[in-house]
């Protein structure tokens, strides 16, 4: 079995769609399952749609037309026989989603988040699927919420590995051309569930763990996993081999180029990953493999924007001491930050966060109800592995360090 995962840039318009099918077509597509994204932004859209469904119902249904607009222009390029039944399944999916608005009950926001986003990737496949199928690549879409099963931590959910396990072993069809949504499981009781934002490489990972498949790629706009995100830096170069534990560093500090949960999986059963451009297939890309040895040898940068840093100290000039960093790391805990970096000092304890959940006003609240609180918002975290000289200096030239930490092997920058 291959994996490939096909994520929303690759599927942003029509051309995307027949550019995956002829990807298909030059890579081969026997023994396959293909992942797939929702389309272009439409994930952004559809938690727009939740927005208003909360806290702005006059816009709800202009929000869902935006979406449903997309979609539609999509379908009359790639179908030109209005009859196609596609169009039905998909009127079908935006008639589900408007009859979960009406009824129901729940005023829990990230249930409601993942009963709605989920839609974006049930259209995406139901497209491709029926696309394929018209140009004789033959496939049957599967619905991935009948194997990966998950806990209810909304938003965030949990992989069941037992349950998933058994239910790919006991009803995936490997001998055929398969397609289903990355990003999304179900609960215990059959709820629609994600797995955390750009989550579908992650779903390529849990079926390559659980088919034990020979390979996954994920189909990127970029020719393999760079130096550096080439949307903030010049001169990004090609890493040609990187080890497990390498591509799982520079996912864990913020390569948004791989989810960072999609490592572990195949690591554990030795699964290569290939990272390769949509745009040339037949291009080499980035083989991530075990104790490969990094090749180039070069600096690699990673930004994270729009961070968070918060100098906590006590009110009364005491240390900051084991007690109230448990207490703090229980705030951060409770309001599901993602912790970036931390720095203590003798009476200040710094930490770079990452507000996902946009929980900060409520984090604030509390830490400030307890000690003396300086935030920083819109920082940027720069994070150097394999750093000199030089690459610290390009950094730094004209912003204003906040925080700097460095080990061997990596350096960490805040930056205003
Ligand atoms: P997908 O369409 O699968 O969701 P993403 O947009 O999430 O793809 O990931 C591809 C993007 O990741 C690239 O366009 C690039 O801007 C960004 N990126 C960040 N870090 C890197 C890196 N080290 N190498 C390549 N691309 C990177
Ligand atoms: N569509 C989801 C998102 O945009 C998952 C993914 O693209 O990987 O976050
Ligand atoms: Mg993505």
């Amino acid at each position: 079995m291959q994996i490939f995962k096909f994520g929303g840039a690759s599927v942003k318009d029509a051309n995307g769609v027949k550019n995956v099918a002829s990807v298909l077509q030059k890579t081969g597509y026997k023994n396959t399952l293909v992942v797939v994204s929702a389309m272009g932004k439409t994930t952004n859209a559809l938690e727009r749609v939740v927005k208003s469904y909360f806290d702005n119902k006059p816009e709800l249904q202009s929000s869902l037309q935006e979406v449903k607009k997309f979609h539609n222009e999509i379908l009359i390029d790639l179908f030109p026989n209005e009859n196609h039944g596609v169009f039905k399944k998909i009127n079908d999916f935006f008639s589900e989603l408007n009859q979960f608005l009406a009824s129901n009950k729940s005023p829990d926001y990230n249930f409601v988040y993942d009963q709605i986003i989920g839609f974006g990737e049930l259209v995406s496949t139901t497209i491709i699927s029926a696309y394929l199928n018209q140009i004789g690549l033959d496939n049957i879409w599967v619905d991935v919420r009948n194997h990966i099963k998950t806990d209810n931590y909304y938003r965030r959910a949990n992989v069941n590995w037992e349950a998933t396990q058994q239910l790919i072993s006991s009803s995936f069809n490997t001998s055929v051309l398969n397609i289903t949504q990355g990003f999304l499981g179900s609960d215990a009781n059959n709820f629609t569930t994600t797995l955390g934002r750009e989550g579908s490489d992650y779903t390529a990972a849990i079926y390559a763990y659980c088919l034990n498949a020979e390979s996954v790629t994920i189909w990127k706009d970029v020719p393999g996993v760079l130096s550096a995100d080439p949307r903030y830096f010049d001169n990004a170069q090609l890493l040609t081999n990187i080890s497990y534990r390498e591509a799982i560093e520079l996912a864990f500090y913020g390569a948004s180029v791989i989810h960072p949960k999609t490592l572990q999986p195949l690591q554990r059963k030795e699964i290569p990953l290939y990272v390769k451009s949509f745009l040339e297939p037949e291009s080499m890309g980035t083989k991530i493999s075990k104790n490969a040895t990094l090749n180039p040898v070069v600096p690699c940068f990673i930004v994270k924007k729009n961070q968070i840093l918060i100098s906590i100290s006590s009110l009364d000039f005491s240390y900051i001491v084991e007690e109230n960093i448990s207490e703090i790391f229980n705030l951060l805990h409770l309001y599901k930050m993602k912790v970036d970096v931390i720095q203590n000092s003798a009476i200040s304890f710094s930490v770079c966060i990452d507000n996902i959940f946009d929980n900060l006003d409520k984090l604030l609240h509390h830490l400030k109800s307890k000690f003396k609180v300086v935030c920083n918002q819109n920082v940027s975290l720069y994070t150097i592995r394999h750093y000199n000289e030089m690459s610290i200096n390009k950094i730094e030239a004209n912003k204003t360090v906040l925080l700097k930490q460095l080990t061997p092997e990596i350096v960490q920058i805040v930056t205003a």
